[in-house]
């Protein structure tokens, strides 16, 4: 009898304490749920939404809470929105400037309340309050952009000349730098050697920048180009940073009569491979674009997040790069795609980026 009784008290023992291992962990208290603000420049440019989308499912899978909030282009707004999530009590904030330099007084409130700040994809500057960059290889994006034109002109064999009319990205935005850097660091040679032409005379980021990546601020300098310098010459290339811009140039350029059998669209460029974009690379009027995994960088971002909220060792892979005017920040720097029709269908469609019909 006794022995029964000591065999069925241990079972119960046994089961008690295996019960207690497969139980669920105990949910965290409300309290102990981080908050992350998530502040993303507009809503214009799709690309901006997917950042935003992938990165609240990301930090919710991992136990985060999100607010998430997009700022019209509009810097006071960036800055009142951002405020506002100091003020509710944010642990971390991930932040995609409008205007990288206007951060500065807003991000000391948020040292002063202990808040993790992450520059996202856009450096923030002229600030010691901003712990993390993460981004893509900028400059190898412009990279990209060049050696796109070098391959759509053919520039290693064929004898030219070519014309070509050059775009930048937004002045206040330090990536725009990058973009145009990396590109002009494969033209450069062909405009000097004369194999490329760049008929209107404009080069360098101070003739060429679009302020706030505005495609229809594109698509005016684009009808001004063409007017002034191509009435009796045709445009071989342009070379332009982003998607959005490249849409106004090509309407510029139909405008004008591009885009048929005589008179056949130059090579144009492009970045983030947005829906309009990769349309208009299926119609065969935009030769290439760039793209950069939006889901991959806020993984990345939510990585380097987590690891620093847990003091573990913050995955970065540069830290000599990105000078913003008084530290370097530690970044991560994902690698930019060269994409075209040739191979949109694998980057965009197999990898689950857009549906088929999306591109329709
Ligand atoms: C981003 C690009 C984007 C551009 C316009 C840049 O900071 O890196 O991906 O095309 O802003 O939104």
């Amino acid at each position: 009898m006794k022995k029964s009784f000591t065999l069925a008290m241990t079972l119960v023992l046994l089961i008690a304490v295996f019960m207690t291992a497969c139980a669920p962990a105990a949910a965290p208290a409300a309290d102990d749920v981080k908050t992350v603000g998530i502040s993303m420049p507009t809503k214009t440019s799709t690309r901006w939404i997917s950042d935003g989308e992938s990165m609240v499912k990301v930090f919710e899978d991992m136990g985060y809470a999100t607010d998430l909030q997009f700022a019209d282009d509009d810097i006071p707004n960036q800055l009142a929105q951002i405020e506002n999530m100091i003020t509710k009590g944010v642990d971390v904030l991930v932040i995609a400037a409008i205007d990288g330099t206007t951060l500065s007084d807003t991000l000391a409130k948020a040292k002063e309340a202990g808040v993790l700040v992450i520059a996202y994809d856009r450096l923030i500057s002229k600030t010691e309050n901003v712990d993390y960059y993460a981004t893509f290889d900028n400059f190898g994006v412009g990279v990209i952009m060049g050696t796109q034109i070098e391959t759509g002109l053919d520039l290693k064999n064929a004898a030219g000349p070519f014309n070509i009319e050059l775009f930048g990205g937004s002045p206040d935005d330090t990536n725009a730098f990058y973009f145009y850097d990396g590109a002009m660091s494969v033209l450069q040679p062909y405009i000097d050697s004369g194999k490329l032409v760049v008929v209107s005379g404009q080069t360098g980021m101070d003739k060429v920048s679009t302020l706030r990546w505005d495609g229809i601020v594109a698509q005016a300098r684009m009808e001004n180009l063409l007017s002034a310098n191509y009435t009796d010459k045709r445009v071989d290339a342009v070379l332009s940073p982003y998607d959005g811009l490249s849409i106004g140039i090509i309407s510029a350029l139909k405008s004008v009569g591009y885009g048929t059998a005589d008179l056949p669209m130059p090579v144009v460029t492009g970045q983030d491979a947005e829906i309009a974009s990769v349309k208009a690379m299926i119609a065969g009027e935009q030769a290439y674009t760039v793209f950069k995994d939006t889901r991959e960088l806020a993984k990345q971002t939510a990585a380097m997040v987590d690891a620093a909220l847990k003091g573990e060792e913050v995955p970065v892979n540069d830290t000599t790069t990105y000078d913003n005017g008084v530290k370097i920040v530690p970044s991560y720097l994902l690698i930019p795609f060269s994409v075209d029709v040739t191979n949109y269908e694998k980057f965009l469609i197999e990898s689950g980026y857009y549906t088929a019909d999306q591109l329709k």
